[in-house]
């Protein structure tokens, strides 16, 4: 596969193609390598690979040609030189960190980040020198008014979950870059496929490939997307040494997930938007959270950033607790469970699951809700959603 080629196909066709390399078989579908290690024609190859003077595969903690396919086919999705695979989303975020960051250095990141990223960066991080300072999504001037002389990253989920706040990613790139600070976002939600953020000046892409890329829910992975030097090797340096590696298997089901990913989230923006619209005009819903609605508060931002709205839609209940439990306990069909951006439609509480450890404050100050219900909107008929929802909605 010739660079040239990469550099003229469009996104659809690189996400069927991009990376693939042929044994000798000659296999249609991208072979699975499910090896530990690469055997050496001699003592001396072994040598030459291991002093780095011939490129090659050694083990599969460094490189494996799958997990290699998918990597080079994410990377030329986003935009990016270098694309490093890694075992988990979360993995990713600890890979950015260990890989670019050390003692003493600071964060500044939105305080509407991923809870985990949020247990990683205080408890972890916080234990080896690493502090930590929050800022509204929103808020450019915050931002910028939290940058330390030790600030090292800016980091950033855009849109945001579970209110789909969107961040203005080409005004935080300005403001990293301005003082010397790099630009990390995590674009889980949008994908390639609705939004490129190295295009518009972020330094870091890092994903959970649990969640869109796969698109079925059915395994766990992450991803790094940068340049040469930070990603391939800062990061990489950490990942081969450390081991929070994809496994060849999860990398083939992501290959397979990347080459329907366009038509896939073309559907789920398309579902999430008639389903937000919906859910707009029922008598029992007080407010909608969705990019793609004309009331969002970034409506226009998230029009010029992105492809499409994305598959997340929030909505608060009229009433508390009680009334959003209610409706969620009539639905038969979606799933009540707090992962997203599978086929399935998922639905969840976020104020009592994924945000349930933060205090009654620190709610109210995220505009987290109780009667706050958060939709992954998956590939059902939309109007099958609509009626599992109307049930509950009903009773209200
Ligand atoms: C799920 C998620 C993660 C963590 O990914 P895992 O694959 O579960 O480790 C990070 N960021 C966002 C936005 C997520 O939704």
């Amino acid at each position: 596969m010739d660079q040239q080629d990469f550099d003229e196909w469009g996104f659809g066709t690189l996400a069927v193609r991009a990376g693939q390399m042929r044994t000798g078989e000659g296999e249609q579908s991208e072979a699975i390598f499910p090896t530990s290690s690469f055997r050496f024609d001699s003592a001396a190859q072994a040598a030459a690979r291991f002093g780095g003077t011939e490129p090659g595969n050694i083990y599969s903690r460094f490189t494996n040609p799958t997990v290699r396919t998918f990597e080079q086919r994410l990377a030329a999705l986003e935009g990016g030189e270098r694309c490093v695979a890694t075992s988990s989303g979360m993995a990713a975020i600890l890979a950015t960190c260990m890989g670019l960051l050390k003692s003493g250095d600071h964060i500044v990141s939105s305080r509407a980040i991923f809870g985990s990223t949020v247990v990683l960066f205080d408890s972890f991080m916080g234990r080896f020198g690493v502090q930590t300072s929050y800022v509204p999504q929103t808020d450019l001037d915050a931002w910028e008014a939290a940058i330390r002389p030790n600030t090292r990253l800016l980091f950033v989920e855009t849109p945001s979950n579970p209110l789909t706040e969107i961040a203005d990613i080409r005004a935080l790139a300005e403001i990293a870059h301005r003082h010397g600070c790099l630009l990390a976002v995590d674009n889980c939600f949008c994908t390639p496929a609705l939004q490129q953020p190295l295009a518009l000046g972020a330094d870091i892409v890092i994903h959970s490939a649990t969640k869109y890329i796969d698109g079925q829910g059915r395994c766990l992975g992450g991803a790094v997307v940068g340049s040469e030097e930070l990603v391939g090797k800062e990061v990489f340096g950490f990942l081969r040494t450390a081991g929070p590696t994809m496994s060849p298997f999860n990398a083939w089901v992501f290959l397979k997930g990347l080459e329907t990913l366009k038509l896939r989230m073309q559907a789920h923006s398309a579902n999430a938007l008639a389903l937000a619209q919906w859910l707009e005009q029922q008598p029992q819903v007080a407010r909608v959270y969705y990019p793609g609605l004309a009331s969002h508060p970034q409506h226009a931002l998230a029009t010029a950033q992105q492809k499409g709205y994305g598959g997340i839609v929030a909505f608060e209940v009229k009433g508390g607790r009680e009334q959003a439990w209610g409706v969620i306990d009539a639905t038969r069909m979606l799933s009540i469970t707090a992962n997203l951006g599978d086929a399935k439609s998922t639905i969840t509480h976020p104020a009592t699951t994924t945000h349930g450890r933060l205090s009654a404050e620190q709610k109210a100050e995220a505009g987290i809700g109780e009667g706050l219900i958060r939709i992954s909107v998956g590939l059902e008929e939309v109007d099958d959603i609509k009626a599992d929802l109307a049930r509950g909605l009903a009773l209200i």
